[in-house]
């Protein structure tokens, strides 16, 4: 039997435009993909609809195109797919996997909280079940004693699912899914089999691999990719008001998400175009020479001198 064919994804969140944190990401996923003859697809997070920016998901696809990151086929918006989250949620509740929970942020204030500050669930609710007519959650029960999986960058990990994080929210009391369910969801419908995304993520990997097994869903391999932070050591992201992708010198933006990636282009190609970046990067992808540790990145004034 020939192996599954590649199938690789970037799905980002519209909440704003990409940045040298993001097109990291991006590029990752796409050399992966590209470098095994796979598709690579694009996927709008937009589901939680109060954190996005309108315009943002045109931007961002104007701003793949710009940097020659071209995808495959039509881009799936999760804001269209109530439907196949419910049908996943009516699953795990007819197995019996999940339960209504009624907690506020302020009941839950002195719960347990793991290593990465997030509340590890103290079972209330599961142990005592809330009456349904107030507006509830729905959490996932998580009785499994460890997982372990293989990071394709950071190898073999494991992660204690019940102790560290504990039952798990997968629909919110204000009635929008939870991105750990629509990740797996969607990972699934579209086939994906390889996830390389960023590794402020790599802690969730446990999370939707138990969503994988209680909803039969195959398992993709995983990679996460070093973060980019900023000179003070905050990941770039919209809180920390990293800037948008410049649109002059993208050839040299790319050339230091390349650098960030353990793959510095050659000094020839130091004034090439993003496409000849990518067509030389494509040839020499290895994901064994990805490092683990995340980059700084040149504040935008360097990077436009560069
Ligand atoms: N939408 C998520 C983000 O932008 C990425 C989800 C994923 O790659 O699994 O952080
Ligand atoms: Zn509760």
């Amino acid at each position: 039997m020939n192996p599954a064919p590649y199938i690789g994804r970037f799905a980002p969140s519209p909440t704003g435009p990409l940045h040298a944190g993001s097109l990291v990401a991006a590029v990752a996923s796409f050399l992966d993909a590209r470098a095994a003859g796979g598709r690579w697809l694009v996927r709008m997070e937009d589901l939680d609809r109060p954190r996005c920016e309108p315009g943002a998901a045109d931007t961002i696809l104007r701003q793949l195109e710009a940097y020659g990151l071209l995808w495959d086929g039509t881009v799936l918006y999760q804001s269209q797919r109530d439907d196949a989250y419910a049908a996943a949620l009516d699953a795990l509740r007819g197995e019996g996997a999940a339960f209504a929970c009624t907690c506020s942020r302020s009941q839950l204030a002195q719960a347990p909280r793991n290593a990465e500050g997030e509340i590890v669930y103290p079972g209330t609710c599961r142990l005592h079940p809330p009456p349904r007519t107030a507006a509830h959650a729905w959490r996932v029960r998580v009785e499994a004693p460890g997982t372990h999986f293989n990071d394709r960058i950071r190898g073999a990990l494991q992660q204690d699912l019940a102790h560290d994080v504990g039952d798990f929210i997968v629909k919110r009391a204000d009635g929008l899914f939870a991105y750990q369910l629509a990740v797996v969801v969607d990972d699934a419908f579209q086939g994906v089999t390889h996830v390389v995304r960023g590794a402020d993520l790599l802690w969730n990997t446990p999370r939707q691999i138990y969503l994988q097994i209680l909803l039969a869903l195959p398992t993709p391999a995983y990679a996460h990719v070093p973060l980019v932070t900023n000179a003070a050591g905050q990941k770039l992201s919209k809180q920390t008001l990293a800037p948008a992708l410049p649109e002059t010198r993208r050839g040299a933006v790319l050339a230091q998400a390349l650098a960030a990636l353990g793959h510095p282009p050659p000094p020839e190609l130091a004034e090439a175009e993003p496409r000849e970046l990518l067509t030389w990067a494509n040839a020499h992808w290895h994901i064994e020479n990805v490092p683990t540790r995340p980059a700084v990145a040149k504040p935008a004034s360097a990077a436009e001198n560069a």
